[in-house]
């Protein structure tokens, strides 16, 4: 598309990785009427982008180094079965991330990442519909999330920091709701459950069906996919990328969009830049249960969570940082397992029956900066590469947002405004 003030022109803009992040920017990027191309080392949506637990929401727009947060994971050395674990790894890159994480958690530093992270998120409904609207099969329904505890306290104190930090965003109840009428929110809660609130409106996707309507759409488009083809460098010169070298030999390119996931950094270190991404592991498995959940639940004091997804339900959790590699650890399956068992539930006696009750257990890594916030930018010295990763927790959610804003990026050559926060080259990234 030539004649627009971006760095797009007549050869296509390709996008690396066809995880959520990568497919909804060639989505917005061929939508616009750009020739894009995709490519994916493996299958699309095959990445982090696949056995999540596909929540998109509003009232979860929180950058993971919370005040505490380090304390939090410091109690957790050598405990595999709590929520947020801390490996120790001797790793000078793995200290430095940690350190600087710690940094970003001040209560300050953390309101400016909920609000940044807010604001990008404050249209994703509607682009949701819009995508719905134009055939694009995202499975997205709007149950609505049941926030469960086993503390009236505890919950108290949860819609408390969300009514803060929401500041009139998204609505939210007057009061949780306690005794035993907090587990008829959800038919699937136990009686265990003794404070829960509803935030209306939340959805849910199935990420894998998600990651499949996209391709359809892109197919449709006319994208050029090119799956299990691997990008390994770049021909550049002078701070503009001429092709991708792929296994599979060059792409000519107008513009590149990294979008690699857990990835990104060995590509951008091969154009001179460091990005200082750690895995957050999570978990996650199906099970049948009855009754199953209609709602998308969280738990608060074990920090897991449960959705509805695919006619089954999906249950994960747990943050795990224990260096950039995807090794299931069977104990970290038994401890969401075993933490679901407060809200939902004895769904099963003894851990070693999950083997036969549960299916697809999964382990992804999150993708996460130090200060919990995406890159979503140019990449400084190069007038045709752009990176968008880091979305942590929120990548389901924030993938059609950071797919149309950098695509609007790219046609404009200007960054828009909401996406200021997403720098390349912030402080604390
Ligand atoms: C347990 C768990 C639950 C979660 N639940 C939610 C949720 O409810 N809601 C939510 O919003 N988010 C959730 N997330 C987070 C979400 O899954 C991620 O933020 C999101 O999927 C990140 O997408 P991505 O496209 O950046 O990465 P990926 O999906 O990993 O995509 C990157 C792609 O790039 C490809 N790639 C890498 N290197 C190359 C290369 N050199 N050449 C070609 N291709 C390459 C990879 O194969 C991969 O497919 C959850 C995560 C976990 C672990």
């Amino acid at each position: 598309m030539t004649g627009t003030a971006g760095p797009v022109g007549s050869a296509p803009v390709v996008v690396v990785g066809g995880g959520v992040i990568g497919l909804c920017t060639a989505y917005y990027l061929a939508a616009a009427g750009v020739p894009t191309e995709v490519v994916e080392r493996r299958g699309l949506g095959s990445g982090v982008s696949r056995g999540n637990a596909g929540w998109v929401c509003l009232s979860h727009s929180t950058p993971v180094p919370a005040p505490g947060v380090l304390r939090y994971a410091l109690r957790s050395l050598g405990r595999p079965d709590s929520p947020l674990y801390l490996r120790p790894l001797p790793d000078p890159a793995f200290l430095r991330w940690l350190w600087r994480f710690w940094r970003s958690s001040t209560p300050a530093a953390f309101r400016r990442g909920y609000t940044a992270i807010a604001e990008l998120n404050r249209d994703t409904f509607d682009l949701f519909d819009a995508l719905d609207d134009a055939g694009v099969a995202t499975t997205l329904t709007r149950p609505g999330m049941v926030h469960a505890f086993l503390s009236p306290a505890e919950a108290r104190h949860h819609l408390a920091i969300q009514r803060e930090m929401a500041d009139g965003r998204y609505s939210l109840p007057a009061d949780v709701t306690t005794g035993t009428e907090a587990r008829l929110l959800d038919s699937a809660l136990s009686d265990r459950v003794r404070a829960a609130y509803l935030v209306k409106g939340e959805g849910v996707v199935d990420p894998e069906a998600f990651a499949r309507g996209l391709g359809e759409a892109l197919a449709a488009a006319g994208v050029k996919v090119h799956e299990n083809a691997e990008v390994t460098g770049f021909r550049s010169g002078s701070g503009h990328v001429g092709a991708l070298r792929t296994d599979q030999g060059e792409i000519p390119c107008s513009a590149v969009v990294v979008a690699a996931g857990m990835r990104t950094p060995q590509l951008l270190r091969a154009l001179g830049h460091r990005l200082p991404l750690q895995a957050g592991k999570g978990y996650s498995f199906s099970v049948d249960l009855d009754p199953a959940p209609r709602h998308t639940l969280y738990f608060g004091e074990r920090r897991a969570v449960a959705s509805p997804i695919g006619g089954t339900t999906r249950i994960g959790g747990t943050m795990e940082l224990s260096g950039n590699n995807n090794r299931l650890d069977w104990r970290r399956i038994v401890a969401v397992a075993l933490a679901s068992r407060h809200y939902l539930g004895r769904w099963f006696d003894d851990p070693d029956d999950l083997v036969s009750r549960i299916r697809d257990p999964w382990v992804g890594g999150r993708p996460f900066l130090p200060d919990g916030l995406p890159v979503i930018d140019r990449l400084p010295g190069h007038d045709n590469v752009f990176a968008a990763t880091g979305h942590g927790m929120l990548g389901v959610t924030l993938g059609p947002a950071t797919g149309h804003r950098l695509a609007e990026y790219l046609l404009t050559g200007r960054r828009p405004e909401v996406l200021a926060p997403f720098r390349f080259d912030r402080p604390g990234r």
